[in-house]
């Protein structure tokens, strides 16, 4: 039973999502391969090839694919990982741009967002922004799956010993879409879904000059910024800050949420945390019930107080 992860890179890196991949692909079999599409990955192949349990690491290196662009990496893809039983990507944006593409390619139904696997046809699956576990027996010939990284602990990157195998890039693509431009804020903060902590702030800052008091307790704290769909939406932060159910899904050490109801949506990125503190002033506020430290208080007064004695 062949087991085909699609690696998501950026910058020379393998992202911890796909570490967290190959834990899954563990748990469905030992035939486990990893696929680098990109221009110039030859040398993030040479750094992979030590991951534990990979046998093999089929590598598109060419400049066609200098972006991931699901239009090209689809069709790449499911030439690669014809014969596959399964196929494995991240639940970030890179697997989810690409995944359904493929599933569409090989007419079957893609499972998303599987958090356990309990033997090769079944899974279990958030539903309803997490608020429902959807336990789902698939008998398709082929299971073409996202793995939420937050649900598999990454696999060590030393270890092992897998064979490098380069692909003969398709003969020139038909390009049905065309890279114009990225914008990408780079941050020196940790990454969001990888930070062991994360400090977010809500709609109660009320602006992008006042989320600086955010900022200010991450950077104290070595975090991540996060920040709720209403805070992102009116501008106080990019967003790529956005933590939740139409955004990005966290489960570090250590999750502040400041002044943030505490949405059912929200939760859906958040409540898988270790510990949650919430700050907010209205004490009926529902980040209460998944905060295991809770502080009833003005913002404004409690972080300023909370920056001094740090
Ligand atoms: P509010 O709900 O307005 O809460 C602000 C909180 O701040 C209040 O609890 C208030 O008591 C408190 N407060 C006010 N002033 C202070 C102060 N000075 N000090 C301390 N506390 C104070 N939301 C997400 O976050 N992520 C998502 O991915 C997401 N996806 C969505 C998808 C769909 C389909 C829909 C319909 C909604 C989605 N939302 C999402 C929006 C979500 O429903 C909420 O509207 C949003 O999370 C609210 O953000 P908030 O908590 O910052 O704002």
């Amino acid at each position: 039973m062949s087991i085909f992860i699609l690696g998501e890179h950026e910058d020379g890196q393998l992202k911890s999502g796909t570490l967290s991949c190959v834990t899954a692909a563990q748990q469905l079999g030992e035939d486990i391969h990893l696929v680098l599409i990109g221009s110039g990955v030859s040398a993030l192949s040479e750094q992979s090839k030590s991951l534990p349990h990979v046998k093999k690491i089929h590598v598109l290196d060419h400049a066609d694919y200098a972006q991931p662009i699901a239009e090209l990496v689809a069709p790449a893809l499911a030439a690669i990982a014809a014969d596959a039983q399964f196929i494995l990507a991240p639940a970030s944006t890179f697997g989810k741009n690409i995944l359904p593409r493929l599933a569409a390619t090989f007419d079957i139904q893609p499972l998303s967002d599987v958090i356990a696997i309990h033997g090769p046809t079944e899974f279990t699956r958030p539903i309803y922004a997490g608020n429902a576990l959807q336990r789902v027996k698939s008998e398709q010939k082929r299971q073409l799956m996202t793995i939420r990284p937050t649900a598999f602990a990454p696999v060590a990157t030393s270890g092992g010993s897998a064979e490098i195998v380069a692909v003969t890039p398709p003969a020139a693509p038909a390009r049905p879409a065309k890279f114009v431009n990225i914008e990408q804020v780079k941050s020196a903060r940790p990454e969001l879904t990888s930070a062991r902590i994360v400090v977010s702030g809500g709609r109660a800052l009320g602006s992008a000059e006042n989320f600086k008091i955010i900022e200010a307790l991450a950077d104290k704290l070595g975090a991540a910024v996060g920040a709720s769909r209403a805070a992102v939406d009116a501008g106080y932060v990019p967003n790529d800050y956005q933590v939740g159910q139409t955004g990005k899904i966290v489960a570090p050490d250590l999750y502040m949420a400041i002044g943030m109801s505490g949405a059912i949506q929200h939760l859906a990125g958040m409540s898988g945390s270790q510990v949650i503190v919430a700050i907010n002033k209205d004490p009926d506020a529902p980040i209460f019930q998944v905060a295991d430290y809770g502080l009833v208080a003005d913002l404004f007064e409690a972080v300023p107080e909370l920056m001094k004695t740090l």
